[in-house]
């Protein structure tokens, strides 16, 4: 397939695996931070090809996982509300909250259905003018333009009954947030591809200035992965941190301005709740006021209850790169996909569901 083979080329592999073992001599720490990568280095088995030397660790890049239980419980709230109707991607549905899950609401009654894209609730929305329908927005820079486009496209055409509620997160900093935490001694990072593409490789410079972490934004493909730990084993080996782009078909140093324009055009940065980690300032994107009849959180009242922590689920230390699901005592015992305790076990993207599908430590 092209465009994909290209990327899995074995001969390639070959070679940027035998540079990775020549140069690089230092033990070094790596954190993918993307759940995207994690998935990419389990299924081809990249973590038992690098050197001992090298420690693969996964961050905080799943939006399904990083979205706190708190949030999820106003989902779920939200859905019992009368006339509403609930759009959300798939895996969220079935992340437990507190006392329910977005699946559970829809078994007691709940309108809560499955959509690929903000388009799919706008198109609910029209086709249902007697109903309020509320879009659960997760994810990055990288959906955020998608659900920007659908409040502007919902104001075009005047439709009185598209709400977003939104639980949006950026990724500087929380990267920001987990290097000051200081739990864990990092010496490059793999910068998540999807979302570089629209906030490119820029923000990420304080990492390599501020922090002397070695960054390399990355593709999918394990050809993209290796070329990243490649430039990331350079840098760490000549002692000279910076950010480089090893993903260049898809990424350019400032990003994509088109996209980054629609996004705060709708949105602003405020404070966001991630799982494990807490209030983050300036973690988050809010609707402006501007487009406040849109925001979910201000026309909606909203009594989610008290937050109560899935017991036992360790993902909040998982995703802060300081356990990993081998270190849960529930990991593939009592927490399976079929029957998922916290969230990194539901999503396709989580660090448990990968751990079970492909094997744990170093891929095996
Ligand atoms: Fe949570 Fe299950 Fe992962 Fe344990 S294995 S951390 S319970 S999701």
């Amino acid at each position: 397939m092209k465009f994909v083979e290209e990327y899995r080329d074995p001969e390639l592999g070959k070679k940027l695996l035998e540079r990775i073992h020549k140069h690089s001599r230092k033990p070094a720490r790596l954190m993918e931070f993307c759940g995207g990568h994690t998935v990419a280095i389990f299924k081809h088995g990249l973590r038992q090809l690098l050197p001992a030397n090298i420690e693969m660790l996964s961050g905080p890049g799943c939006p399904v996982c990083v979205t706190a239980s708190a949030d999820l419980d106003k989902a779920i709230a939200l859905g019992h509300s009368p006339d509403v109707i609930i759009t959300s991607f798939g895996d969220m549905v079935r992340v437990p909250g507190s006392r329910s899950s977005l699946q559970k609401a829809k078994a007691e009654g709940a309108d809560v259905r499955i959509v690929y894209s903000a388009q799919d609730a706008l198109a609910i929305a029209r086709d249902n003018p007697g109903k309020s329908v509320i879009f659960i927005g997760i994810g990055f820079e990288t959906t955020a333009p998608t659900i920007a486009a659908s409040i502007l496209q919902a104001e075009q055409e005047k439709l009185k009954n598209y709400y977003v509620l939104s639980l949006h997160k950026v990724c500087p900093p929380i990267m920001k947030a987990i290097l000051d935490l200081g739990e864990v001694k990092l010496g490059g990072i793999i910068c998540p591809g999807h979302v570089s593409v629209i906030i490119g490789s820029r923000p990420y410079q304080f990492i390599a200035d501020d922090y002397k972490i070695a960054c390399a934004v990355s593709g999918f493909e394990p050809l993209d992965i290796l070329l990243a730990v490649d430039r990331l084993v350079e840098q760490i080996e000549s002692g000279q941190p910076r950010v480089e782009i090893a993903y260049r078909r898809g990424v350019k140093a400032e990003g994509n301005i088109p996209a980054l324009r629609l996004m705060e055009s709708v949105f602003e940065i405020g404070d966001a709740n991630w799982r494990g980690i807490g209030v983050v300032p300036a973690s988050g994107l809010q609707l402006k006021d501007k487009y406040e009849k849109y925001d979910a959180e201000k026309n909606f009242k909203i009594d989610p209850g008290p937050t109560i922590e899935p017991k036992g689920c360790i993902c909040g230390s998982i995703l802060r790169g300081v356990s990993t699901p081998k270190d849960c005592g529930l990991f593939e015992g009592t927490c399976t996909p079929e029957h998922p305790v916290g969230p990194c076990m539901v999503s396709s993207e989580g660090s448990c569901a990968t751990y079970y599908h492909y094997g744990g430590e170093r891929g095996v």
